[in-house]
């Protein structure tokens, strides 16, 4: 059975500061017909669950804490019954939005996690949050890279537990490192290159 990638966009919003905004996040599912594993849980259980369908979830990964990437992770955790990974350096993050609840298990640069045979290697890129992590798929030739990498460059890192260097640092030293090839599956908007965010960034 072939693992494959399904894609939903939720619409909802996005806190940090004193400031709301709207947004549109995409939820990427990685599995087969039997089992998945969910990156991010914004807005919406019900949206995530119809991308999943019949299948068993075996982790819910959060790329990050902000609360748009986090809100419906401890109801989809109850829906699903699959424990929620995040990086332990986004604790403070987290903690502005459940601040009475817990993830389940860190995560850790370099860990690999695997899910309808296919290899998932954690990527620590911090700087858009300090735990912000990206998820590399070389059988799938796709990265996962929530906030971090969008089409057009990097994440926002003008607000709170974020930095403009530390991104940058993070994007050339562990995205820029991969292929050229490798389709960037981003936290909102359109999918792009390695190749091309290279390019753009200089
Ligand atoms: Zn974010």
């Amino acid at each position: 059975m072939a693992a494959r990638v399904d894609h939903a966009v939720v619409a909802g919003t996005f806190s940090l500061d004193g400031e709301t905004f709207d947004v549109d996040n995409n939820i990427w599912v990685i599995g087969d017909d039997a089992e998945c594993v969910v990156i991010d849980a914004p807005h919406d259980v019900d949206a995530i669950l119809a991308v999943v369908g019949e299948r068993t979830v075996r982790a819910i990964i959060c790329t990050h804490a902000h609360d748009d990437h986090v809100r419906v992770a401890p109801a989809l955790r109850e829906a699903v019954v699959a424990p929620i990974l995040l990086h332990p350096d986004d604790k403070p993050v987290w903690e502005l939005t459940h601040p009475d609840e817990l993830w389940d298990v860190d995560l850790a640069d370099g860990q690999t996690i695997t899910v309808a045979g296919i290899e998932l290697k954690v990527l620590h890129t911090p700087g858009h949050a300090p735990g912000a992590v990206c998820l590399y798929a070389p059988e799938l030739g796709c990265v996962f890279t929530g906030d971090t990498l969008f089409n057009g460059g990097p994440g926002a890192t003008g607000r709170s537990f974020s930095d403009r260097p530390t991104i940058e640092a993070s994007i050339r030293e562990k995205l820029f490192a991969l292929p050229g090839e490798t389709v960037v599956h981003t936290g909102h908007g359109d999918d792009t290159t390695i190749a091309a965010e290279a390019a753009l960034l200089g």
